[in-house]
């Protein structure tokens, strides 16, 4: 289908050995490469501006004849200045060329170019130093601009550009079913080559552009939904019905909606011969763990084991807790398995593993290790899954034999998004929280008022509440890490005297951390001072206030997680953002947070301001480069892109029919290229 398109750009005029192998230092390859190697930006010579108003040092276009053609000055050995004197009519210039005979020699003493450049100098003797010069008579009238590797210049570039859209022009390719390109009211593919890279005005530009767009975007999602159908080819283990009445009555609570259709979707996708791929996405405080129980219990009662993988010790002890309570009570041996346990501790553990004695495992990184060995595992859960990556999530589930799978995770990104990154997977969201629940009125204020703040955390302690102290670390480093410990003995010494202070930080022995943490959630100690390491999960339902130190350095969203440790029981509970750079930016940022309680509005908000950086920046969703398209400003393409797909599969579920041939080639190069570049 590529045909010429897929030969190596040697194959293109004026491209030798030398080129092509500079081309590959672009990643260009092939004739295809170099047509999807898109400009990073244009030049419009659309809008000369006149030379008499043409502003000095900044980079501008004009357009001017020629006047004079100066003798070649040798000013020493190695060094010739040519000059030309040019003019538009409103003001002269004298264009100076250094070395560059050859381009001298090309200049038409008759002809009228348009100059790109800047202008130096001042009064009449303005000059323009090396411009870029494209004559009157034969320019393209938006010249791209490209990324670039030593030995190849932007005019070699477009010269190849040129031909290998010559090439693309001799045959018919068109990889889009005509249909979609129709309803969709995209421009041929033709048009958005030729127009990416030589547009004649920003609009065509723009219509190329979208049509390429919508094109990476469908790709992306067909490849996803394929993947996801062939994880469901393979056999998992299948459960059936059980009574599932012992765990709901147990539970010290009522099941908000949304938790218990969670658990029956779950059940539901248990029960199918492939295995379950699910993710439930809830906020903080929306009760995620009760639904992993359900699920665990629910394997439990068809004789499989569930290993539950949390990113931090804290967070795995927390788990094994809470599953022990929900679960205990019903006979359902529960362990926890940590790096930081003696060996002799593990060692006993593994084996209860092993021969199917308990249930259910709850774990840190410890469960992937390959000693770590289950007897019949079938349900396999991680817990903020973004702090797991892609092969350790695999290597838990490569314990069982193709184990069901639920994630659960608090960072609520758009539906569209959770689609495409987890294309894979089917999405069950915790809208409500559970009932009774507050919100965490929210304040942010300036550093003078620090001690007013510090005054009102102490009115909480005293009325027997416990506070989170928090600020942050921004490298684990040693000085950061001095702030933090001075810090938290100023409290102690100070402000606090008279309180139980508690210091809590990421540098801490495993043990000493989980002591720590076990004394809060006691109440042996009042406060906690803490850097991010709380950030995840840790549940104490009598800790009523939070402060946050230098709130501006963190994002929305992590604030909001941050503040999602308070107000996790029945008191009334307050977030306090410090900050001592109340920047316009920084105020009307920290303001969203004390107006609304919503993750989803904030995380949208997050996205606005900072970028989709949090959700594209670190690849850890493993989806592929794209090279034109950009998530989080495509949205709506995104959407028309994922319904095209969709419509596409159902009518070619491996999308092997002839006329999908184009289609399919391109899903196996994007994500093929993509292998191994990590
Ligand atoms: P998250 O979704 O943030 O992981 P958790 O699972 O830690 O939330 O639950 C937060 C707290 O809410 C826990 O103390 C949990 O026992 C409690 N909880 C969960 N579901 C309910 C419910 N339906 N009603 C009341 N409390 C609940
Ligand atoms: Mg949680």
């Amino acid at each position: 289908m590529l045909k010429d398109l897929a030969k190596p750009v040697m194959y293109l005029k004026g491209v030798g050995e030398k080129r092509s192998t500079l081309y590959e230092k672009l990643d260009v390859h092939t004739v295809y490469d170099l047509l999807y190697h898109f400009p990073r930006y244009y030049i419009d010579l659309n809008d000369p501006i006149s030379l008499k108003d043409a502003p000095l040092n900044e980079q501008c276009v004009v357009k001017a004849r020629v006047v004079r053609k100066m003798n070649p000055a040798r000013i020493r050995q190695g060094l010739t200045v040519y000059k030309v004197i040019m003019t538009d009519d409103t003001a002269d210039i004298t264009v100076v060329i250094y070395n560059a005979g050859y381009m001298y020699d090309s200049i038409d003493p008759e002809g009228e170019y348009y100059l790109v450049g800047k202008i130096t100098g001042s009064g009449i003797r303005r000059e323009m130093n090396s411009p870029q010069m494209y004559s009157t008579s034969d320019a393209d009238m938006v010249q791209p601009v490209y990324r670039l590797t030593e030995g190849i210049t932007q005019k070699m570039l477009r010269l190849n550009m040129h031909n290998a859209l010559e090439v693309f022009n001799s045959f018919i390719y068109e990889p889009v079913p005509k249909d979609i390109v129709r309803e969709n009211g995209l421009c041929s593919l033709g048009y958005a080559l030729q127009n990416i890279h030589f547009p004649t005005d920003m609009h065509t530009c723009e219509l190329a552009k979208q049509r390429l767009v919508f094109d990476e975007l469908l790709t992306l999602a067909l490849g996803m939904l394929l993947m996801k159908r062939r994880s469901r080819e393979r056999a998992g283990c299948p459960m059936e019905d059980k009574d599932m009445s012992p765990f709901y009555e147990a539970l010290p609570f009522e099941l908000t909606g949304g938790q218990k259709s969670a658990i029956d979707d779950c059940i539901k996708d248990m029960h199918n011969d492939f295995p379950m791929n699910r993710l439930v996405q809830g906020d903080v405080g929306s009760g995620k763990t009760a639904v992993a129980a359900g699920a665990a219990y629910f394997a439990y009662l068809n004789g499989c084991q569930t290993a539950l993988m949390a990113p931090t010790e804290i967070l795995a002890t927390q788990h094994y807790e809470t599953m022990k309570a929900f679960l205990g009570p019903l006979g359902v041996e529960v362990v926890l398995l940590t790096g930081s346990m003696t060996a002799k501790k593990k060692a006993s553990v593994k084996e209860s593993i092993a021969n199917g004695e308990c249930a259910v495992v709850v774990g840190t990184h410890a469960l992937v290790q390959t000693t770590t060995v289950f007897s019949k595992l079938g349900l396999v859960i991680t817990d903020e899954q973004h702090r797991f990556g892609v092969e350790q999530r695999a290597m838990l589930a490569g314990k069982g034999d193709n184990p069901h799978k639920l994630v659960m995770s608090a960072t609520p990104i758009p539906r569209t998004l959770a689609l495409m990154i987890y294309g894979d997977l089917d999405i069950s969201v915790l809208k409500e929280l559970p009932s009774g629940r507050q919100p965490v009125e929210t304040y942010a204020v300036t550093g003078n008022l620090r001690e007013r703040a510090f005054g009102y955390v102490k009115k909480h302690l005293d009325e027997g509440r416990q506070g989170y102290i928090v600020c942050p670390m921004i490298e684990e480093s040693d000085s950061d890490l001095q702030d933090v410990k001075s810090y938290a003995k100023q409290l102690q010494t100070g402000f606090f005297k008279d309180y139980r202070v508690g210091l809590l930080h990421g540098r801490l022995a495993p043990d000493k951390k989980e002591k720590i943490m076990k004394q809060f959630k006691e109440h042996k100690l009042d406060l906690l001072v803490s850097t991010t390491v709380v950030e995840v999960g840790v549940d104490v339902p009598n800790a009523a206030i939070m402060l946050i130190e230098n709130s501006d350095r963190f994002g929305l969203s992590q604030l909001h997680q941050l503040r999602g440790r308070v107000g996790r029981g029945q008191y009334k509970s307050t977030c306090v953002l410090l900050t001592d750079k109340p920047t316009e930016a920084v105020v009307k940022r920290l303001k969203i947070l004390s107006s609304t309680n919503d993750g989803f509005v904030i995380s949208q908000e997050d996205l606005k301001i900072r970028g989709p950086g949090d959700f594209f920046g670190s690849r850890q969703h493993g989806l592929p480069k794209l090279k034109i398209a950009d998530m989080s400003q495509d949205m709506e393409v995104l959407v028309k892109a994922q319904e095209a797909a969709k419509a596409l599969l159902a009518a070619d579920p491996e999308l092997t029919a002839p006329e999908h041939t184009g289609l399919h080639e391109l899903v196996e190069r994007l994500f093929q290229q993509n292998v191994g570049s990590d």
